[in-house]
């Protein structure tokens, strides 16, 4: 099942299969699971993108 993870330092959001203890972006342990909302507009922005190629 995908996890979605937000990081509390640099607010990038990433979808994991698996555990992860660190955001890829800036490599600091500020990590959570994403809320709802966060969720929806995770997915938002990625339907978004896909648009644009
Ligand atoms: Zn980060």
């Amino acid at each position: 099942m995908e996890k979605y993870y937000i990081c509390d330092a640099c607010k990038f959001q990433f979808v994991r299969h698996g555990e992860e203890e660190r955001c890829p972006d800036c490599g600091k342990e500020a990590i959570r699971y994403a809320t709802g909302e966060e969720i929806a507009d995770f997915k938002r922005i990625q339907k978004e993108l896909k648009h644009e190629k």
